[in-house]
């Protein structure tokens, strides 16, 4: 159903934060959006259906269809297994590449270190598995304690997570003009002293 008039700009952002505080936060995008958030954005303002978060299943599409007062449809993408990430500790180089990948900072490691998953604020994602070089992430059944993290300590974590990564492309950008404003600088200087000696008599 459409909403009968457009939604005033307050109500539209209570309904984003109204569905996107139902869903699982596991910023998985196999809703095809990158997080959770523009997924919630998208559905309130009817850009895609309400039945494309697969975590979240057919429990989370019955509650957004209650917010939208809209009819639930079924799960539009099969269901996957429950599971959670592995690291096979023997294998792994220490690159630290899963690191920035895993949007809720699951896998703890350093690099030239050994990594590991903290398997209770794993969710599940697998976004973490394609960063490997040498595939020693893998998928597996949780054990039998586990449970989906809280959907708020997972938006948590993300948010963190998105402010470490601002901050380091900051100073990484920060480093990179610093060594380019060093090199015109040192560049400057050369052509000022080898103009000093063209002039010389
Ligand atoms: S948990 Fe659901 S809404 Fe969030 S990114 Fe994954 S599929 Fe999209
Ligand atoms: S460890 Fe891997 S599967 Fe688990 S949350 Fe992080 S990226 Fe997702
Ligand atoms: S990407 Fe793979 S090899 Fe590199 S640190 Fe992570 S688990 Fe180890």
């Amino acid at each position: 159903m459409r909403f009968a008039a457009p939604l005033s700009e307050l109500a539209l952002t209570n309904l984003i934060d109204a569905i996107d505080a139902v869903l699982p936060q596991t910023q998985c995008t196999r809703c095809e959006y990158p997080a959770c958030r523009p997924y919630a954005e998208a559905v309130a303002k009817q850009e895609i259906p309400l039945n494309r978060c697969e975590p979240g299943g057919e429990e989370v599409i019955a509650k957004i269809a209650h917010l939208l007062d809209q009819t639930s449809l079924p799960l539009f993408h099969p269901a996957r297994p429950t599971q959670v990430a592995f690291i096979r500790e023997e294998d792994c180089i220490g690159c630290a590449r899963c690191l920035p990948a895993c949007p809720v900072d699951a896998i703890l490691g350093g690099r030239r270190w050994m990594h590991t998953v903290i398997t209770e604020d794993c969710t599940g994602c697998d976004l973490c598995l394609k960063s490997c070089p040498v595939d020693c992430i893998e998928m597996r059944a949780p054990p039998s304690h586990w449970v989906l993290p809280e959907p708020n300590l997972s938006r948590q974590r993300y948010h963190a997570h998105l402010s470490r990564q601002i901050a380091r492309r900051t100073n990484r950008d920060h480093d990179q003009d610093r060594a380019q404003r060093r090199a015109t600088m040192i560049q400057n200087a050369r052509a000022a002293m080898q103009a000093r000696k063209n002039k010389a008599p």
